[in-house]
């Protein structure tokens, strides 16, 4: 663990702009930068920095934090990374809480797992460039497969000497240990007698390192050159270990993070050199599974960056079949499932190097499918006019649809599929309502805890779908725009007429906050929102101790509730073009932001709407009430309270210039 005064050190040393530019170019306007946004496509900048509130935010697609939150996101890191990484940039010492043994142990022995993967790296790749023969018959293979030299150093290719020991050799010389080296599955040990000597795993081929999400080097996979003998398999791969856990790594996701993320798509291929053939081509956002079928680990790997998933085969791959069945699992993350068949003879390798990047863009947006609908065309070829067979069919294919767990997907597939099936809609929708059922109650059983909800399972139909809810303003939205009052003005300042009339000053200050806080107070006035009640409290909790300071401590208060409410609520005033500085918009802007005026009517109003609110809730309470009443007495004693009521959020409503029934 990072020492607290130590995370204190760097995030103050940020400078949001500073962590920001280095990777995305930008521009100052005003007070603010402005930016490309890196996490989604735009050709006109929305993407804002503010230096002075130490936050990015995006107004394309809302995407908003602070340094650290910048450096998660866009490099995939966790918290912890991220700091290492800030702390680096700034040169910050980092000092560590005492750990036990064992934690000390298991991290000591995953990083000297990745010192020693590295050092194995570093060795392949020299040997590839400076070794004869590594220039002799490692280079002229990657070269016969067009690979530049821009793509052998991305993808960090190299090669593992025909010597037995070599790498062996190289490595003790470092100073890396025997039993590391094996730990890391980079040498074979046949028996640990005395006489019997280690030899390394990956003799005579060419090797492609595989990077954990973060690009650390976990695992190699080897390709044999020239004739393949037949006890010698082409490809083989870093056994499991401490670092490497086949079944949640993904080929190539250490180069394709960003552009899956921005692309919000991933192309999904079999083996290396597919990933890397399309990479060189320009087609950045693909990985491989590497010649295992999907697994469920891969999936959560993917769905941290996207949704989309496009599995690209040649035509008569055995990937194809893996893919079939790997379908579920897919359709039940909700993952949205296509494919591409590419031409007779053509693999994703060859395909990326016989066309160029229109060519295969084209191809692939001509040709890409849903895979339910691809699955339901390749199977209704063998069916024939077998009405069982038929019926068989239809429950595969609502087998597949019930593991959809987003209900307006689910009548959007049982649409298409009935109507490729040529099967009645409401056929289907029976088969899969009671797949869906039948899933839902084997689940309840496997977990008593299981929240999802019956309900929603029985009315899966097709119904028209309310797209505007058109109430006006809630109990909820007045809520949130009092914590929204308190994230942008708490602490600025408001005049009010100063209540004592023989005061020297006409006008009394008092901050935002604090004028909310006393209104609130005084009406006994608590949130109904347990997450606004929440922030409150920790708002409240902050000003009381520091004032000054609130931006940072919300930024860093340590519940990931309240940060991300901060940063959805917080705004940056926009600035996103020339155009704007001279508008009526930025004088309208200039108003609310700078016209304490404004902002106290802005802040009075809020609060008498949250008054009112809170009136009609309790208006409504007396009349359920008054139908309860057992006595005259107490029927006229609420009849009473309601009229009360009734005047005084008369009175409000006449200010506000609103009526609320
Ligand atoms: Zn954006």
């Amino acid at each position: 663990m990072i020492k607290r005064e130590s995370i204190d050190d760097i995030i103050s040393a940020c400078r949001i702009e500073e962590v920001v530019g280095d990777f995305v170019r930008l521009q100052k306007r005003g007070v603010n930068y402005i930016g490309l946004c890196p996490f989604h496509n735009e050709k006109t900048p929305s993407f804002t920095v503010s230096p002075a509130k130490g936050i990015f935010k995006c107004f394309g697609c809302g995407e908003a934090g602070d340094s650290v939150g910048f450096v998660m996101k866009h490099e995939h890191y966790a918290y912890i990374d991220a700091l290492r990484y800030l702390a680096n940039k700034y040169n910050i010492e980092i000092k560590e809480t005492a750990q036990t043994s064992e934690e000390v142990q298991l991290i000591n022995e995953r990083e000297s797992l990745f010192a020693v993967t590295a050092c194995a790296n570093n060795f392949f790749s020299k040997v590839l460039y400076e070794h004869e023969e590594g220039k002799s018959i490692g280079l002229p293979y990657f070269k016969e497969r067009g690979f530049s030299d821009e793509t052998i150093r991305k993808f960090q290719l190299g090669y593992s000497p025909k010597q037995r020991d070599a790498l062996l050799t190289y490595a003790l010389k470092q100073g890396y240990t025997q039993e590391n080296l094996e730990k890391a599955g980079l040498i074979i040990v046949k028996s640990h007698e005395a006489n019997s000597r280690p030899f390394d795993r990956f003799s005579d081929r060419v090797m492609f390192p595989i990077h954990n999400f973060s690009g650390k080097i976990i695992a190699f996979g080897g390709r044999v050159l020239g004739a393949v003998d037949k006890h010698i398999s082409k490809y083989i791969n870093s056994p499991e270990t401490n670092i490497y856990h086949k079944s949640d790594v993904l080929y190539g996701i250490f180069q394709a993070k960003t552009a899956i993320k921005k692309a919000d798509k991933c192309y999904l291929v079999e083996g290396y050199t597919d990933v890397i053939s399309l990479n060189q081509a320009g087609i950045e956002n693909v990985v491989a599974s590497s010649g295992t079928s999907l697994t469920t680990g891969q999936i959560k790997l993917l769905n941290k960056l996207t949704d989309n998933v496009t599995v690209v085969y040649d035509g008569d791959s055995a990937g194809i079949h893996a893919a079939l069945r790997a379908v579920g699992m897919l359709l039940k993350e909700n993952i949205n499932l296509r494919i591409i068949l590419l031409p007779p003879d053509e693999d994703p390798d060859s395909f990326a190097r016989h066309n160029d990047l229109r060519q295969i863009i084209d191809y692939f947006s001509e040709n890409e499918q849903d895979f339910l609908g691809f699955k339901i065309n390749l199977l209704l070829k063998d069916l024939g006019d077998d009405p069982v067979k038929k019926a068989n069919f239809v429950n595969q294919i609502a087998d597949d649809i019930a593991l959809i767990p987003d209900i307006i997907k689910v009548s959007m597939f049982v649409k298409q599929c009935s109507a490729l099936m040529s099967v009645e809609e409401s056929i289907l929708y029976r088969a899969v309502n009671k797949i869906r059922i039948k899933n839902y109650k084997n689940e309840k059983d496997k977990q008593a805890t299981g929240e999802s909800n019956i309900a929603e399972i029985f009315t899966t139909k097709p119904q028209p779908q309310t797209l505007l809810d058109l109430t006006p303003l809630t109990l909820v939205d007045i809520e949130k725009k009092i914590i929204s009052l308190l994230v942008n003005y708490g602490n600025k300042t408001l005049y009010l007429p100063n209540e004592d009339p023989l005061a020297k000053e006409k006008t009394m200050e008092v901050r935002v906050d604090q004028f909310i806080f006393d209104n609130l107070r005084s009406d006994e006035i608590g949130f109904e929102t347990p997450l606004y009640q929440k922030f409150y409290n920790a708002y409240v909790e902050i000003v009381e101790t520091n004032p000054i300071d609130i931006t940072n401590k919300l930024k860093q208060y340590p519940d990931a509730e309240i940060n991300n409410l901060y940063l959805s609520l917080i705004e940056i005033n926009p600035t996103p073009s020339p155009l704007w500085e001279s508008s009526k918009v930025k004088s309208f802007i200039n108003t609310i932001y700078n016209n304490s005026e404004k902002l106290l009517e802005e802040v009075m109003r809020t609060l008498q709407m949250l008054r009112l609110m809170k009136l009609i809730t309790i208006k409504t309470n007396y009349k359920k009430l008054l139908k309860e009443a057992k006595s005259t007495d107490e029927a006229l004693m609420y009849l009473a309270k309601i009229k009360e009521v009734n005047l005084i959020s008369c009175e409000i409503e006449k200010v506000l210039g609103v009526t609320y029934r």
